[in-house]
C-alpha cells in the first residue's frame, strides 16, 4: 500500500538487496500496472497472505469480499511475468489440522512457493499479532509444525520453512531450554520500522538506533530465546557455528532439487 514501493523496491535492487513484496489484499497488485512495474524494478517474489483455500473463509478472515477472485485474477497476471510467488500461509484455528489442504489449493492456485507462520508464544505487548483465530495452544502449533516437516519431507509442495529451523521451535514450544538454535535478532536479523528506527525485532521494544546514522559496531546484540516468532528465528538458524551446518545442507539439497526440476 506504500505509494513508494516501486522506489523502495528499485532502491534495494540497485544495492543487490534480495526483496520480496508481501501483499494482503491482491486486488492492489491488478491496479495501476503494479505487476509489470515491480517485474521492471526487479523485485524477486511477490507474497500473498494466504489463510484458506475457501473463498467464504479467506473473505471473513482477511475482510475483503471476493478476495479469491482478487487473487486469482493477480495470479493469472503475475503469470505472464518473471516474478516468482509465495503463498505466505498462516497457520490458524482454522487450518492447523489441515495444512496438506491448504497447502494443496495454494499450489493449484500457482504459487511457486508456500511459506508457513504460525502463532508466536511472547510476553511481549509491544506488537501483538493476529486476533482470536491465533489464540491456540503450544499443543496444536506442536501439532502443526510436527505436520509441516512431514509435508515437507514428502516434498509434496515447496514449503520454504526448513526442517531444521520447525524442529527448533517444535523445541521451543515444548520446553525453550531444549531450542537448539538462538535467534539473533539485533545482530542478523533486524526490523525497520516506519520512523526508519531500527529495532532487534517486533517482540522487543528497544531501539538500536536510527537508518540514517546505525553503524554495523551497533549490532551487537546478545543472542535470545524469548519467542518462536518465525520470521527472526528461521534466519537465526544460519548463525550458530557448526550447528549450522544441518540448516545450510538442508538449503542446498532443496535448491539442487529444485533447479534440477526446472
Ligand atoms: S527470540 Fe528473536 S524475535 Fe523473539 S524476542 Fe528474542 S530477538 Fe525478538
Amino acid at each position: 500500500m506504500h505509494p513508494d514501493i516501486i522506489e523502495i523496491v528499485k532502491r534495494a535492487t540497485s544495492r543487490y538487496i534480495n526483496n520480496a513484496v508481501l501483499v494482503a489484499a491482491p486486488s492492489l497488485l491488478t491496479q495501476n500496472d503494479m505487476i509489470w512495474r515491480l517485474e521492471d524494478a526487479g523485485c524477486d517474489l511477490v507474497c500473498i497472505s494466504y489463510d484458506s483455500g475457501d473463498p467464504v473463509t479467506m473473505a471473513e478472515s482477511r475482510q475483503i469480499k471476493n478476495i479469491i477472485g482478487d487473487m486469482r485474477d493477480a495470479m493469472q497476471a503475475i503469470g505472464k511475468t518473471s516474478l516468482k510467488t509465495m503463498a505466505s500461509v498462516l497457520i490458524w484455528n482454522d487450518n492447523y489440522n489441515r495444512l496438506d489442504d491448504v497447502c494443496k489449493s495454494a499450489a493449484e492456485m500457482g504459487f511457486d512457493f508456500i511459506s508457513l507462520n504460525y502463532p508466536t508464544f511472547s510476553e511481549s505487548h509491544v506488537y501483538t499479532l493476529g486476533g482470536e483465530g491465533v489464540m491456540m495452544s503450544r499443543e496444536k502449533v506442536i501439532d502443526a509444525l510436527t505436520d509441516a516437516i512431514r509435508l515437507k519431507k514428502a516434498r509434496k509442495y515447496n514449503i520454504i520453512n526448513s526442517v531444521v529451523s520447525m524442529k527448533n521451535i517444535i523445541n521451543y514450544l515444548n520446553d525453550p531450554k531444549t531450542a537448539k538454535y538462538p535467534c539473533f535478532g539485533g545482530e542478523r536479523v533486524l526490523f525497520v520500522d516506519w520512523f526508519c528506527d531500527v529495532r532487534p525485532c517486533m517482540q522487543l521494544e528497544n531501539i538500536i538506533g536510527n537508518m540514517a546514522d546505525i553503524e554495523e559496531g551497533d549490532l551487537n546484540l546478545p543472542p535470545c530465546n524469548k519467542c518462536n516468532m518465525s520470521w527472526y528465528r528461521d534466519f537465526s538458524t544460519f548463525f550458530c557455528g557448526f550447528r549450522s551446518l544441518s540448516a545450510f545442507c538442508e538449503t542446498f539439497k532443496n535448491a539442487t532439487r529444485l533447479l534440477s526440476e526446472k
